[in-house]
């Protein structure tokens, strides 16, 4: 999200006749933008501030801005963590920057204010990333998870219009664009005036030159029925769905307000393997939510290995300031979440190697990004599951789509051979 965010802003500020570069030492604005998601992100990040902050004694009008849920989180306090920022800009205020940028000067200045009508309409964002465009389609969120500081610095939930995000699509697909996806916090919860999530997916499939459909993130309380029927019937929506867990227990997912039992979330992952066999599952999940005992973390650990992720996020549970698990008196100790988090960890990638190396012998379409890092004669791409896989080939690939037999899986790396 913060990505595309930045996307985004790079477009409100060239529109304006700024230039974004590249090259730090050139800047006359640093902007930062944050993420509240976890402590640690909020730790690095001011780090990575006081380390840039030495650049003003060089260039005496470098102004540092932070922006994100940081700035919308922390506001004026901001300013007493560290003296150099400059201006401290909220999520609902990105239209402000250039104005605030070209202020003569900023000092202590911020701007938090809250709209949860905004959806930055009309502006069309530079996609960074060569191959894929991400499309915001929604901002915000209303679920109120008892762990999660997301609905307090993002505010309500509220959908793009959805001609708006065809418009964005189909320009991103004129742009050389084939593979695009869909963002929002609760993306199954898509509504505006009568087009809903399976509808809007069923729209983007329809633009031409579009390849591959993927979408991030979905709540396992609203991924309809509706939704798994187009996923299995559209032939661009690649086999591939991020679907969070974050636990295997049903009274912890209760206590996290999320709106589903274990059970739940076990028939849909039937569901979705009954529609589309080869369907690659990631998921996120918290360990050491306050009050989890041995026997709930195991619920967790078993639940990862009856349902065998492809691939999971697996994260300490870090308490966020105003939330309600933060309030809750049963935390968990530090090395217990720690040592869990681990465990968890290992049991995942013995999960990982397994699926990877159960593609072996299959034939696989890539999408050809770039030269490998590890050797210039190979080249790396995805699958329609998202799997990295190299295999060797000339570089006038970079951009197309091949078929190639895997023959290798090593780590989160499949290798490939070129037969098409
Ligand atoms: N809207 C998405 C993602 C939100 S944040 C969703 O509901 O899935 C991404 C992930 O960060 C979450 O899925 C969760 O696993 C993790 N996360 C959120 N708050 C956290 C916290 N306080 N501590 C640890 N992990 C957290
Ligand atoms: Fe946070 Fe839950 Fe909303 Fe995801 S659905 S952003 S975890 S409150």
């Amino acid at each position: 999200m913060n990505v595309s965010d930045s996307e985004m802003i790079k477009e409100i500020l060239i529109e304006n006749n700024d230039e974004v570069t590249e090259n730090i030492d050139e800047a006359d604005v640093l902007l930062f933008n944050t993420c509240s998601v976890r402590q640690h992100a909020e730790d690095r990040v001011l780090g990575r501030i006081s380390n840039e902050a030495s650049r003003k004694s060089k260039k005496r009008n470098l102004k540092i801005g932070v922006i994100g849920c940081m700035a919308q989180r922390l506001g004026d306090d901001l300013h007493k963590i560290n003296k150099n920022i400059d201006f401290v800009i909220g999520v609902d205020q990105y239209k402000n920057l250039p104005k605030i940028i070209h202020k003569k000067r900023v000092k202590d200045f911020t701007e938090t204010t809250v709209n949860n009508s905004e959806v930055y309409e009309n502006i069309y964002p530079i996609h960074s990333g060569k191959f894929n465009a991400f499309v915001t389609i929604m901002r915000g969120c209303d679920n109120f998870c008892t762990y999660c500081i997301v609905p307090y610095t993002r505010g309500r939930e509220r959908s793009r219009n959805s001609e708006e995000i065809i418009k964005e699509v189909e320009l991103a697909a004129s742009k050389g664009f084939k593979d695009v996806t869909l963002l929002g916090q609760n993306v199954n919860s898509y509504k505006y005036e009568d087009v809903d999530f399976a509808e809007l997916l069923k729209q983007v499939n329809e633009i031409d030159s579009i390849k591959r459909l993927r979408f991030v993130t979905s709540h396992p309380k609203d991924l309809s029925d509706s939704v798994i029927k187009v996923m299995g019937e559209s032939e661009k929506i690649c086999e591939h769905l991020h679907l969070p867990m974050q636990s295997g227990n049903t009274d912890i997912l209760k206590r996290m307000n999320r709106g589903y039992s274990y059970e739940h979330y076990r028939g849909i992952i039937t569901k979705l393997r009954n529609k589309m066999p080869d369907i690659a599952i990631t998921t996120d999940i918290i360990v050491g939510f306050p009050g989890e005992t041995e026997e709930q973390f195991n619920d967790t650990y078993n639940a990862m290995k009856e349902i065998e992720f492809d691939y999971a996020f697996t994260f300490k549970y870090s308490p966020r300031e105003g939330t309600i698990a933060a309030k809750y008196t049963d935390q968990i100790p530090e090395e217990i979440r720690l040592e869990r988090l681990q465990k968890l960890i290992k049991l995942q990638e013995e999960i990982t190697l397994k699926k990877y190396r159960s593609k072996i012998g299959t034939i696989q379409e890539l999408y050809v990004e770039k030269v490998s890092k590890k050797s210039d004669k190979e080249l790396a791409g995805r699958t329609r599951d998202f799997k990295i896989t190299v295999f060797e080939g000339s570089q006038n690939l970079i951009g197309k789509f091949v078929k190639v037999k895997i023959v290798d899986a090593v780590g989160w790396t499949l290798k490939g051979k070129l037969i098409e």
